[in-house]
């Protein structure tokens, strides 16, 4: 496989999950006696693990107390997320289906780099049906740090299929924090503004390329082949 195309969740793929932030609501309450929404944070674009940790210094816990619990707070979110998920309105964006299959058509091995802890990730994705055109990934329960999330994605690609990391990888995700992890981690950067972040928020970000969203799979195409013509963005 001569491409590797590494696509974010929240927001990239699918709006959003009120069932995964629910679930950072009751693990903190659970876990910590800590009564918070993760709305006292900018949370788009952060590693879980991030998420509850700011979260928990926002509410005045120290380093020290908030690692002690927190892969304990991980696992509280799973499983509730696990009991509410049936029930969650979980919505894909436009143009993702048909994008994922045409590039799947095209032999282009695809993977996540997502902040969602790993049976989050997928258990959202198989709501919307898409699950099965990721074979690899990395996940927020790998680590905290993006940049490292990507390195995981690439290893296993290396790893498990016929895949050499050289210029041929492409992160695709909707927030600066994407676009900062993907060019610490030397592969080429797809800002898409369907998040909360404008075309604009995202080239300022250093985006090798920015698309209003997925819905144009040809646009998408031309970036992954090298003919896509920055003119294309006016
Ligand atoms: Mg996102």
């Amino acid at each position: 496989m001569k491409k590797l195309v590494l696509f974010d969740i929240d927001k990239t793929l699918i709006k959003h999950s009120d069932a995964h932030i629910s679930a950072f609501s009751e693990a903190l309450k659970k876990v910590y006696g800590i009564d918070s929404s993760i709305d006292v944070i900018n949370y788009d674009g952060l590693t879980d693990q991030l998420i509850i940790i700011e979260v928990l210094k926002k509410n005045g816990l120290d380093d020290d107390t908030i690692k002690l619990k927190l892969k304990d707070c991980m696992k509280v979110m799973i499983d509730f997320f696990n009991k509410i998920v049936d029930n969650d309105p979980i919505i894909l964006l436009d143009g993702v289906k048909k994008l994922l299959e045409e590039l799947r058509k095209d032999n282009v091995l695809l993977g996540l780099v997502t902040g969602s802890l790993e049976p989050i990730a997928k258990s959202k994705l198989k709501k919307v049906s898409v699950d099965s055109y990721f074979k690899l990934g990395g996940f927020g329960s790998d680590d905290m740090d993006r940049t490292k999330l990507i390195k995981i994605a690439i290893k296993k690609a290396e790893d498990n299929f016929d895949f050499r990391f050289s210029d041929n990888v492409f992160l695709v995700g909707d927030t600066p924090r994407d676009i900062k992890a993907g060019k610490e981690a030397r592969v080429k950067t797809i800002g898409v503004a369907t998040g909360i972040y404008s075309k604009e928020d995202l080239e300022k970000s250093g985006a090798d390329f920015v698309l209003e969203n997925l819905k144009d799979k040809n646009r998408f195409l031309e970036i992954i082949y090298g003919n896509y013509k920055k003119e294309n963005l006016v």
